[in-house]
């Protein structure tokens, strides 16, 4: 008998139908003779709902208070699907992340799993039931607090459960029918992609796409467990994630994976930096210590005039306030002339092991940004990636250019989403 961990995203357990839907499925993963363990998120847009809720309240909510007011969302989605199952005539218990043994480190709102403990699940497993586990939460390590992972967190759940549990795969239900070549949503003749390595997974996850976390594909490498990415409103097939293509696991356009984009970053450039030793140095230390996170980073040349460049950066928008005031703190010691801050921007990125060994990738990518008359900004380069920085208006005509002139277009069907409002 096989052990499969299933995990349902807030859009197909978004009301009751959705709910009594998703029992189906579980159920018959179960006659199917499995045991079946389930992470399920909130209801919809649950946890977007109890956040407006909690700033109404107060601007800056506590840590501690804010995790335990979002955990209630999964609460009440897992213990409806209990209900529901049970009236399947199956039996179910729901766990929260803490009762299923998920031990975090105490940063709240941002949790990191420590370790998963999941002793009261292989019992309930044994004794024939159904384990419902709430995602995105557990319990710190010293102060037995309630903690959450981050926004999408259920993912990384549910493959830290596969792995504590030894699950032969992970299956993640969500509003789509798998990872495309670019946002369905966005690319209507987006492809669905059989197979994809963590490698490249990691990779788009990191540059914007949404359908899986990058923390919870790094955590499924590191501990070798397959993920099936699948829709919960479809039989279809979904894409499998893993090391290597298995049996029939189609390998197609093994030179690109796919595009990905991000709107979700700004761009800071400290204008009139000084061309000397240190400098680079002193702007993102003031950065580190004030524990935001950069993306892309370029200096130009400097004027032989005045001896002065410009250094420019990505990083989120949500951090914006944050970095503005901490290079402004130290503008004495680094100095520099002035900063500007831009959040009208978009990242896009183009992906995709094979472009290693092929030449001509970067090229295609700039002719084709260059036809659709989109210009770029900031270039940034890894081994299987090349991102670009462009005007925030320009991102769906790009990434359907882009998409287009690497020959990823479906000649089939359009890509289908099944549900959610993409909040
Ligand atoms: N409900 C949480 C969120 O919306 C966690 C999740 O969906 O994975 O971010
Ligand atoms: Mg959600």
């Amino acid at each position: 008998m096989g052990l499969v961990v299933q995990k349902y995203g807030g859009s197909s357990v978004a009301d009751a139908e959705g709910i009594k839907r998703v029992a189906k499925r579980i159920v018959d993963a179960k006659k199917n003779g499995n045991q079946v363990v389930v992470v399920v998120s909130a209801m919809g847009d649950t946890t977007d709902e109890l956040i407006d809720l909690a700033e109404q309240v107060s601007p800056i909510p506590a840590g501690r208070e804010f995790d335990m007011l979002l955990t209630a969302g999964e609460r009440i989605s897992m213990a409806l699907l209990a209900m529901a199952i049970k009236n399947l005539g199956h039996e179910a218990q729901s766990f929260t992340g803490s009762q299923a043994g998920v031990i975090t480190d105490s940063v709240h709102n941002k949790a990191r799993i420590i370790d998963v403990t999941p002793g009261r699940i292989r019992t309930a497993l044994d004794e024939g039931n159904i384990a419902i586990v709430a995602g995105f939460q557990g319990v710190s390590q010293d102060k037995k607090d309630i903690t959450t992972l981050g926004r999408g967190g259920s993912d990384t759940t549910a493959v830290a459960l596969a792995a504590a549990l030894d699950a032969e795969v992970c299956e993640i239900y969500t509003d789509v029918d798998g990872v495309f070549t670019a946002d369905p949503r966005v690319v209507k003749k987006a492809r669905k992609i059989d197979w994809i390595s963590f490698e490249d997974m990691l990779e788009l996850a990191a540059s914007g796409s949404k359908v899986l976390l990058h923390r919870c594909v790094e955590y499924a490498r590191r501990y070798n467990i397959p993920i099936h990415v699948r829709s919960s409103f479809s039989g279809l097939r979904g894409t499998w994630v893993s090391n290597e293509p298995q049996g029939d696991q189609k390998v197609e356009h093994a030179i690109i994976s796919g595009v990905a984009h991000d709107v979700s970053e700004a761009k800071i450039t400290v204008v009139g930096v000084p061309d000397k030793p240190g400098e680079a140095a002193a702007i993102f230390r003031a950065i580190a210590n004030a524990e935001v996170n950069i993306d892309m980073v370029v200096q130009n040349v400097s004027a032989a005039s005045t001896g002065l460049t410009d250094i420019s950066f990505t990083l989120p928008k949500a951090e914006g306030r944050k970095a503005i005031d901490a290079l402004e703190r130290n503008r004495g010691t680094i100095g520099f002339e002035s900063l500007r801050y831009d959040d009208q921007i978009a990242k896009i990125s183009l992906v995709g092991a094979g472009m290693k060994t092929n030449p001509g990738v970067t090229a295609g990518f700039f002719e084709a940004l260059s036809d659709a008359g989109v210009n770029i900004e900031l270039i940034s380069t890894s081994e299987i990636r090349i991102s670009v920085v462009t005007r925030a208006d320009d991102v769906n005509e790009a990434v359907c250019a882009v998409h287009t002139a690497f020959g990823l277009d479906s000649d089939s069907d359009e890509a289908v989403v099944y549900g959610g409002t993409g909040r």
